[in-house]
C-alpha cells in the first residue's frame, strides 16, 4: 500500500551540514556516541545523519561544555546532519518508571538524578536553547508523552500541552535564529521543500494524541496553524501486541503538508520502517539495529533482497543470533550480500568467537554490520517504484 501522501514526500533535506537523501535512517547518538563505533566508522559505511538527545546532553557533559567545544559535530568529529531530540520521551519514560525520578508540571518537567539529587529542568525554552548550544541541523520542541494505556482524557491533555510548549518553543527559535522567509503550504509542489533551503536549522514539532485519530488529527492540524519544518510522529508507535499503530501513522501523514520531512521518531524495525515509508515518512532513527548489534543478533538478506525494494508485508529480512551453536563452524560472512568490514573480512564462525570471548571487537562489527544493513535498505527504498 503507497499512500498518495507517499508520493509527495520529499526526496531530500538540505542542512548546513549537506544534504540527507530520504528517506534516511538515522542512529541514535543518544550521549553523543553511537556505541562501540566512531564517527569515521559511521561515515565508512555510509550513514548520512545521526540523532542525539538535548536532555541527555545535559545531563552530560553539559550542552554549554558541548558549545564550548566548537559544537556538536566539532565535539563529535560529525561533519554531516545532526538531529537532536528534545528528550521529552525519555524523561516521561525515566518518571514513569519511579515517580522519585521527577515531575511534570503545567509549563516545565524537573527530573531529579538518582545517584546525585540533581535537578535538570526541561521547558519548552531551555529545551531549544540547549539545541541551539549543540549547534544541531534540526531541532525538537518539547513535547508532552503519554503511555499508550493512558485514557482519552490524558492523551487530550498532553496534545493540549504538546501544541501550547510548541508555541512557546517557536517563539523561542524564531527569537535565536532567523527569521522563515516562508512556511510549508498544502500548495508546494511534491516532493519539494522549497523553504528549506540548508541555510539555518530546522524546527519540528512533535503530534500526540496516543491512539485516537482525532486526537491525532486535532494535534497536527494546530502544530501546521503554528507552522514547522517539519514533523515528527510521537509517542509510543505500537498497540499492546507489538503491532505498529498503521492506522495513526497514516492519519498523522494525511494532515500534514505535502512536501514536508515526516519524522517516525523511534520506529525502526525493518519491516516497520518499509511500512511507515509507503505512508510517507521519510526520517527513520531508532536504537534497535545497534542494541540488537551488542545482543549478537545480526540482520541478513533474504535471497532477491535488497536488488529488489521491499514492500510492505514482504518478508525480506531474517536475523541470525551468533551465540546459536549452528554458528559456530559456519565460515560464511553473515551476509553474502553485505559489504560492511564484518562481512567483507570476517566468517560467523569468527564473530561468534568474539560474541563468547566478551571482546569489545564484537559489538563494533556488528554495529557496522547492522547499520551498513540499514543504508542498503534506505538506498533501495530510495529506488524509484516499478512500473
Ligand atoms: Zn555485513
Amino acid at each position: 500500500m503507497t499512500t498518495s501522501r507517499a508520493a509527495t514526500a520529499p526526496t531530500v533535506l538540505r542542512t548546513r551540514h549537506g544534504d540527507l537523501a530520504l528517506p534516511c535512517f538515522l542512529p541514535d547518538a543518544t550521549r553523543a556516541t553511537v556505541r562501540a563505533v566512531d564517527s569515521g566508522d559511521l561515515r565508512g559505511i555510509g550513514i548520512d545523519g545521526i540523532v542525539v538527545n538535548a536532555f541527555h546532553l545535559l545531563r552530560a557533559p553539559g550542552t554549554r561544555l558541548v558549545k564550548a567545544a566548537g559544537g556538536i559535530h566539532r565535539f563529535m568529529d560529525w561533519d554531516r546532519p545532526v538531529i537532536s531530540d528534545s528528550g521529552g520521551f525519555q524523561v516521561y519514560s525515566l518518571i514513569r518508571q519511579d515517580p522519585a525520578n521527577g515531575t511534570i508540571r503545567p509549563n516545565e518537567v524537573i527530573f531529579k538524578e538518582p545517584s546525585t539529587g540533581e535537578k535538570v529542568i526541561l521547558s519548552p525554552e531551555k529545551v531549544i536553547l540547549s539545541q541551539l548550544q549543540l549547534g544541531s541541523d534540526v531541532l525538537y520542541c518539547l513535547d508532552d508523552c503519554t503511555d499508550a494505556e493512558d485514557d482519552l482524557a490524558e492523551q487530550a491533555l498532553a496534545v493540549d500541552r504538546t501544541v501550547r510548549w510548541a508555541a512557546k518553543a517557536r517563539a523561542t527559535f524564531d527569537a535565536q535564529v532567523r527569521p522563515v522567509r516562508r512556511r510549508a503550504t498544502r500548495d508546494d509542489p511534491p516532493t519539494e521543500a522549497g523553504h528549506l533551503d540548508g541555510t539555518r536549522p530546522y524546527l519540528f514539532g512533535v503530534v500526540q494524541g496516543g491512539g485516537s485519530a482525532a486526537l491525532r488529527h486535532e494535534c497536527a492540524q494546530a502544530l501546521v496553524a503554528i507552522g514547522f519544518d517539519g514533523y515528527g510522529y510521537g509517542g509510543w508507535p505500537f498497540t499492546p501486541d507489538g503491532s505498529l499503530r498503521v492506522e495513526m501513522l497514516a492519519a498523522v501523514a494525511e494532515a500534514l503538508p505535502p512536501g514536508t520531512p515526516l519524522h517516525a521518531l523511534g520506529i525502526g524495525r525493518p519491516d516497520h520502517v518499509v511500512r511507515a515509508h509507503a505512508l510517507g515518512y521519510t526520517i527513520f532513527d531508532c536504537t534497535l539495529p545497534t542494541r540488537d548489534a551488542r545482543r549478537a543478533r545480526l540482520y541478513a538478506w533474504r535471497p532477491g533482497y535488497p536488488a529488489r525494494r521491499p514492500r510492505p508485508g514482504d518478508d525480506f529480512f531474517e536475523a541470525h543470533y551468533l551465540l546459536d551453536q549452528v554458528h559456530a563452524n559456519d565460515f560464511r560472512p553473515v551476509d553474502e550480500t553485505c559489504d560492511c568490514p564484518a562481512c567483507a573480512r570476517h566468517t560467523r564462525a569468527y564473530l561468534r568467537h568474539l560474541f563468547k570471548v566478551g571482546d569489545a571487537v564484537a559489538w563494533r562489527l556488528a554495529t557496522l554490520h547492522n547499520l551498513r544493513f540499514y543504508v542498503r535498505l534506505m538506498e533501495s527504498l530510495r529506488t524509484p517504484e516499478p512500473g
